[in-house]
């Protein structure tokens, strides 16, 4: 049973984030965005695999100048994620961002959080204020050592809610909040403590949650016991990969939970052995991504030898069993032709897509 908190509907451009909407995936991308057709070819592929929204660093004035032409170009709404310089949440909300992300440990000065604040009011531009565990401990002079005691998730929501005070005296609600941790027990802790005190919806994710299977577990745990619990309205899988990944684990992780419904193939592969005559793991991820972009709930098998690969293509809509000299293709069970290695992710697309077309 899953009791949804019943949090305010936040809208980021056609995307609502809270009150009772479907939870939203989404990434970051991790390169240079003033590198305007990189930066626009990784939002594409993220948007592809499944993203929701996309958030996007913007350090520079060179990051903010290419904003305007990405958020015209981009399938999916943009986020800037602004530290330090608030002329940077300034010039990405003019640019056409649908949300900005600010940092209560790095954007403080009153003034000019009630500027930034005033002008997404205008833009009708979302906030989300992220908090995030290493910020909160850097709190420099007399304080710190005070800091230093206090258990970190109370420091956390502490600082978020004494920078909500602006924003209600700003009388501006369309807020979205974030505590970021690095380990699964404080994560668990600061976002209930979150969802206990505030109405406000919930980005849930980590702040360095380590490389890809370190950081599946965590983010499996801390999210998915979190979302168990009703509590978090978009997600992000924070891992030290290809931001698709988190994309991918972010949507496995709802799809697990029943809170999406799956309408993309489901890939199933054997963990490949001393028979397996192609390097099958990096076949089946390649395919992992590409079959992401085909919206149907399909079955496909990608097995490595004949041992086992006839029967799981048995139970499978499609398949693909490697074979000794070429691979084999099946559909409902039934052969469907072979490929040479070389071409056979093409030749299974291609297959795939005859049916869902
Ligand atoms: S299907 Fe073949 S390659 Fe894959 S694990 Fe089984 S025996 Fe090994």
């Amino acid at each position: 049973m899953f009791l949804r908190e019943n949090t305010r509907a936040v809208s980021v451009g056609a995307v609502t984030i809270g009150g009772g909407a479907p939870i939203s995936v989404q990434s970051m991308t991790n390169v240079f965005t003033h590198q305007k057709e990189a930066c626009l070819e990784q939002i594409k592929r993220l948007a592809a695999a499944g993203a929701d929204l996309v958030r996007l660093a913007v350090p520079g004035p060179e990051d903010t100048a290419v904003l305007k032409e990405l958020v015209a170009q981009s399938p999916v709404p943009l986020i800037g994620d602004v530290h330090f310089h608030f002329d940077r949440a300034l010039e990405a909300v003019a640019a056409g961002v649908a949300k900005i992300r600010l940092n209560p440990g790095n954007i403080t000065e009153r003034a000019k959080v009630e500027q930034v604040i005033r002008s997404c009011a205008d833009h009708g531009v979302a906030i989300r204020v992220g908090v995030n565990s290493g910020s909160i401990r850097a709190r420099s002079g007399s304080s710190k050592k005070k800091d230093s005691q206090e258990p970190l998730p109370k420091l956390m929501v502490d600082k978020i809610s004494a920078y909500l005070d602006i924003f209600s005296a700003c009388d501006f609600d369309q807020v979205i909040l974030s505590a970021k941790c690095s380990q699964v027990r404080q994560t668990v802790q600061v976002y209930r403590a979150l969802a206990e005190r505030f109405d406000f919806p919930l980005h849930l994710g980590f702040t360095a949650a380590g490389v890809l299977e370190t950081g599946l577990v965590k983010n499996s745990l801390a999210l998915g016991k979190l979302l168990a619990e009703g509590i978090g309205d978009t997600l992000r899988v924070s891992l030290t990969a290809d931001p698709v990944e988190e994309v991918l684990a972010a949507k496995e992780i709802l799809y697990n939970l029943g809170l999406r419904e799956r309408n993309e193939p489901e890939v199933i592969s054997c963990p490949s052995c001393g028979r397996c005559r192609v390097d099958l793991i990096k076949v089946v991820r390649q395919a992992r991504i590409r079959l992401a972009r085909i919206k149907a709930p399909l079955r496909v098998a990608i097995m490595g030898c004949e041992v086992n690969g006839p029967g799981e293509a048995a139970e499978a809509d499609y398949a693909l069993c490697m074979g000794p000299k070429k691979a084999l293709l099946y559909r409902n069970g039934q052969p469907a032709g072979t490929t040479p290695f070389e071409t056979m992710l093409d030749e299974l697309i291609k297959l795939v897509n005859e049916r869902s077309e």
